[in-house]
């Protein structure tokens, strides 16, 4: 497999933050538009702006880290600007082969110029459905689906959780909660979550990036999460003899058992230092496992990366083929917040087909 036929391969991704995945050039643009005067300093070219960003989240320091976010949500405060950024990221996805995609912000973090959190999903979605429109006129077909964030370490999640289901019938498909892990476990959210329940829902939780197993066990049995963000803690409840016999343990087994999603973001982790290497990363064993594990690009801008990327490096370290990728492309897509017939249809009637041709393609049968 080359990196060409990886990006026409078609994928499926269920964790991207909208505000991870700005173009560098647009956050300049923007910043200019909107007066942001606190872009860091670069040697002023977008690909310096886009190496300033890797290598601030490359760092290994939390604060540059998050200072990244400071400077990408700090030029999304206008309805405009959303819906500019929101169109390019499904341009930019759909370029890169990705067929549906379920991107996650935070409504509450797009106030400071005085949009209202229903004004900021209203701009977010338009911008998405005109990213997809720009895609088709391309020849890219894309489906876009939101998910809102509520933050951990703040009191808005019920908000959020009410906004979401506001807008379930207009783009939105989902929930999440994001932020540090420690110290703020899921249950302190709990209100938030049975609403949604109650309401036929769907959530995600981000769990088990860096805490821990009562992370991941919080966010399914207290919470009820139909999926985890990362969920590499998972490991922790797996043993692994000398000769590589893996043995679950209950935790682990429920997982395996229920097929939980896992939105494992394999570059991202290494930034984080929640892995160390492609080649040791828990999605090698957790895919020899057969748990429903999915690959996802997190922050496109942060990790300079991209889906086609993300599997490029897992076929350089774990040496997966076509067939793998459609493995968990059609993992992806079973476990999307989109309707059962839906995704159905994308599985046989567009993915399974497309790879079928490109194995043909890239194995002729011989003359
Ligand atoms: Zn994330």
């Amino acid at each position: 497999m080359d990196e060409e036929l990886i990006r026409r391969a078609p994928k499926a991704l269920l964790h991207d933050h909208l505000d991870g995945g700005l173009r560098p050039q647009t956050v300049i643009e923007l910043a200019d538009e909107y007066g942001y005067a606190n872009l860091p300093q670069y040697d002023g070219t977008a690909d310096g702006l886009g190496r300033w960003f890797a290598e601030a989240a490359d760092s290994g320091s939390l604060p540059r880290y998050l200072e990244t976010f400071e400077h990408t949500v700090g030029v999304m405060q206008h309805a405009d600007a959303l819906f500019r950024v929101a169109a390019e990221c499904a341009e930019d996805l759909a370029a890169d082969g990705v067929v549906y995609a379920e991107s996650r912000y935070a409504p509450e973090q797009h106030l400071e110029a005085g949009l209202s959190l229903d004004e900021v999903v209203e701009a977010v979605d338009a911008g998405f459905r005109e990213g997809e429109r720009r895609a088709a006129a391309a020849g890219n077909r894309i489906q876009v689906g939101t998910l809102l964030t509520a933050m951990r370490h703040a009191a808005r999640s019920s908000e959020i959780a009410e906004l979401a289901v506001r807008h379930r019938d207009r783009g939105v498909s989902g929930f999440d909660i994001a932020g540090a892990e420690a110290g703020y476990p899921p249950t302190r959210h709990l209100d938030a979550f049975e609403y949604l329940r109650r309401e036929n829902f769907h959530f995600t939780i981000h769990a088990g990036e860096a805490f821990g197993l009562p992370s991941i066990w919080e966010a399914l049995q207290w919470c009820g999460a139909d999926r985890l963000g990362h969920g590499n803690t998972i490991m922790d409840d797996i043993l692994v003899d000398a000769d590589g016999k893996a043995t679950l343990g209950r935790l682990a087994a429920y997982v395996r058992d229920k097929r939980i999603p896992l939105e494992m973001c394999p570059t991202s982790n290494l930034q984080t230092g929640a892995a160390r290497s492609y080649e040791s990363h828990p999605i090698g064993l957790l895919r020899e496992l057969h748990f429903r594990v999915t690959v996802n690009t997190d922050n496109r801008l942060m990790s300079s990366t991209s889906m086609t990327r993300e599997f490029t490096e897992l076929h350089k370290a774990h040496g997966y083929t076509l067939e793998d990728m459609q493995w968990f492309t059609i993992n992806a897509l079973k476990s999307a917040f989109l309707a059962f017939d839906q995704r159905l249809e994308l599985i046989n009637e567009h993915v399974k087909p497309a790879y079928e041709r490109l194995r043909a393609e890239a194995s002729p049968p011989p003359a």
